[in-house]
């Protein structure tokens, strides 16, 4: 299993690399057949938005998908740039567990 479907929504990453490098933010979608994930606040655009039922017409700010490879996971446990891994627990279960601390992952 590659390192990109370790990262979940809802986790934290760290942009690595290009023009939002040093910039972290929630995962909002992973898009895994692309292998890419939309971030909170990075690679924000701004995009047209035509008028819809529950929304104005304008021009909205749009976080934009980036490549897995230029994200790094934020550990919520050790706050440390990392990669999860996976391990079976005794009961058999899969869990997440951080590279750096070694604490399991949600
Ligand atoms: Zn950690």
């Amino acid at each position: 299993m590659s390192t990109m479907a370790n990262i979940k929504k809802n986790d934290t990453v760290r942009v690595i690399t290009g023009k939002d490098k040093g910039k972290a933010g929630k995962v909002l979608r992973v898009l895994a057949k692309d292998e890419k994930v939309i971030v909170e606040n990075v690679n924000v655009y701004k995009k047209h938005q035509k008028q819809g039922p529950n929304r104005e017409a304008g021009i909205v700010d749009k976080a934009m998908p980036i490549h897995l490879s230029n994200v790094q996971a934020v550990c919520p446990k050790c706050s440390e740039a990392t990669s999860f891994r996976r391990k079976a627990l005794s009961d058999g279960k899969r869990v997440r567990f951080c590279r750096k601390c070694g604490e399991t992952i949600e």
